[in-house]
């Protein structure tokens, strides 16, 4: 897969370029300039950037800085380069215990209450089936049920899906559901593929989401709602034949508070009279993981700071060095650049964006994200999406004049492209990209560093941060410079959610 031939070449226009003073900014970027950004973003003071600490506030402080410095315009209804989003922080119960007939179960052990506090409720079980309402076809698992003032037992998943990501997306909605009919908790039994201890150590911490718009969420009354690992005694069984089964709950500690992050956000207006009113949005996550438990990795009392200089450091500065390059030399089209938050936690700054954009997503033609896991070879810039977009050629025009080579879809089992913030904007049909630091597949050298206290500003390659940082600026000057708008190829997953977007 790797283009022998374009290494060759590579070398003759770049050096042409640099020594004439009239080539465009990207090409006079300065390995000191991006070295100090990456050294400021992932610096121990920042605290691992995470999403409404305030090490991530600095952070967004420090890049709307950059904006104000190379002059960008702030985005329409904006009264600087801040767009604001509210998150609800959700911390589960310290200690929690549930009763089913004479069978004991354990916060940790073999229950998880992630919401909702209980003083000793003493009531009945009832089993709900999934515990799912659906309008459209009339199906309703509480049909018959009188669930008043009651634990509801359910099945995890709905009607129609009970794989993670059904699970992970339907648990809002049965918690709604079983609230409105009147039951004080609702808890679903464990019966997934997936490891007790995993699904533990990912829920038992304190979990970020949009805050709901309809209010604060505070004023909001949680019934308790968890899970349990069943243990073999009957009493399930006994539930689903309609039988009746004692139960008890207790659970302590839960918290729930709202916090605040945003995404920063600036324009450049592009030259060409008709193109101008078209925007490349660039995009990069700097918000990362934090520091100790809540970095999700190991840690120890010397270092507990997740730094996140790969990830994402890199792509920040990447995204900064476009910002300034340019608008120092401005492309046809506009460019919107977005720094997102959230990511981490759910991708939630870009989802944000794509739900509240501030320039029509109409007229936003395509997404270059840069976002990684590392790197393990600096002679690549990775592209996650590579062949999709119809933007292959500008693509390795923008990263070979830097002497480096596109290594398209690297690790395609991690399935990459859904995993960033394009797929935001890809599911909305925006043509989008990924523009990653050379991988070429999840190694020791990748997992050395991923989401580990080891990713800090002092292991990074400078002269490759440079490099990168041009070839992304220069990628972006292409795609805004084009006749012709990028599209998705035929066939692909997104080509529709295109169609409707655009009106083709
Ligand atoms: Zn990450």
């Amino acid at each position: 897969m790797k283009i022998f031939w374009f290494i060759l070449l590579a070398g003759i226009p770049f050096f042409a370029f640099t020594q004439n003073s009239g080539a465009p900014a990207e090409f006079r970027l300065e390995k000191s300039e991006t070295e100090a950004h990456l050294r400021f973003l992932a610096s121990d003071e920042l605290q691992g950037r995470r999403t409404g600490e305030m090490g991530n506030n600095i952070a967004a402080r420090y890049i709307a800085a950059q904006f104000e410095a190379f002059g960008l315009q702030t985005a329409p209804g904006l009264e600087g380069y801040f767009q604001p989003i509210v998150f609800e922080a959700v911390t589960p119960p310290r200690t929690a215990s549930f009763t089913l007939n004479k069978t004991n179960y354990t916060q940790g052990d073999n229950l998880l209450i992630l919401t909702g506090n209980a003083d000793n409720l003493k009531t009945e079980a009832v089993f709900v089936n999934f515990g799912w309402v659906d309008k459209e076809s009339g199906h309703d698992d509480y049909q018959g049920l009188d669930v008043k003032g009651k634990i509801v037992l359910s099945l995890p998943g709905t009607p129609d899906g009970q794989d993670p990501m059904s699970i992970f997306n339907s648990m809002k909605k049965k918690q709604k559901l079983a609230r409105e009919k009147g039951a004080i908790a609702l808890i679903e039994l464990y019966r997934l593929q997936i490891p007790w201890v995993f699904f533990r150590s990912f829920f038992d911490k304190e979990n970020l989401s949009l805050a709901d718009e309809a209010g604060p969420a505070a004023s909001r009354q949680d019934i308790v709602y968890g899970w349990v690992k069943e243990e073999k005694d009957g009493n399930v069984q006994r539930l689903q034949e309609g039988k009746k089964v004692k139960a008890s709950l207790m659970s302590k500690g839960f918290t729930r508070h709202t916090v605040n992050s945003q995404n920063v956000i600036g324009i450049i207006e592009g030259t060409d009279p008709e193109l101008k009113d078209e925007y490349l949005l660039l995009t990069a996550h700097y918000d990362h993981v934090g520091t100790g438990k809540n970095g999700g990795g190991a840690y120890t009392p010397q270092d507990s700071i997740f730094n996140g200089a790969r990830d994402n450091g890199m792509g920040t500065v990447a995204l900064i060095s476009a910002a300034k390059a340019l608008s120092i030399d401005r492309p046809r089209r506009s460019v919107i650049v977005l720094a997102v938050t959230g990511e981490e936690l759910g991708l939630l700054g870009s989802q944000y964006y794509a739900e509240h954009p501030l320039l029509p997503l109409k007229e936003t033609i395509f997404n270059l994200n840069s976002d990684g896991a590392g790197y393990n070879d600096v002679s690549y810039v990775s592209v996650v999406g590579f062949g999709r977009t119809g933007t292959d050629a500008l693509l390795e025009a923008g990263v070979n004049i830097f002497g480096l080579d596109v290594f398209p879809n690297p690790a395609p089992e991690q399935n990459l492209f859904d995993r960033s913030d394009n797929v935001s904007f890809a599911s909305k049909g925006v043509p989008a990209i990924q523009f990653v630091p050379g991988t070429t597949g999840f190694d020791e050298t990748i997992s050395k560093y991923y989401h580990q206290v080891t990713d800090n500003p002092d292991t990074i390659d400078y002269d490759y941060l440079l490099k990168f940082c041009q070839a992304f600026a220069r990628t972006a000057r292409l795609i805004a410079d084009e006749n012709s708008r990028p599209q998705w190829v035929k066939g692909d997953k997104y080509e529709k959610a295109g169609m409707e977007l655009y009106g083709e």
